[in-house]
């Protein structure tokens, strides 16, 4: 996610440099991370449907293991290669 993000930022760099107005781009960028951080909102707890990926008002690229509201172990639910 966060590789998407500067890939997004260096995209908007880019087209602005070339186009000289970067609407399509911005708007593109925008596009590209909804379209990224989709299966990341998609990871919510099964017992209580809080995001795995928030920690209070924070988000982080990466999941919690253990939720940080009921507790539950998310760790069984979630890819292996997700937990930190
Ligand atoms: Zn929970």
């Amino acid at each position: 996610m966060l590789g998407a993000v500067a890939l997004a930022v260096l995209m908007v760099v880019m087209v602005d440099r070339v186009y000289g107005h970067s609407t399509l781009a911005f708007a593109a960028a925008i596009v590209m991370l909804i379209f990224v951080n989709a299966p990341i909102l998609g990871f919510n707890c099964p017992r209580c449907g809080k995001n795995a990926f928030f920690r209070g008002i924070f988000v982080i690229p990466w999941p919690n293991r253990i939720c940080t509201r009921c507790g539950e172990d998310l760790d069984r639910v979630l890819p292996k290669n997700a937990g930190g």
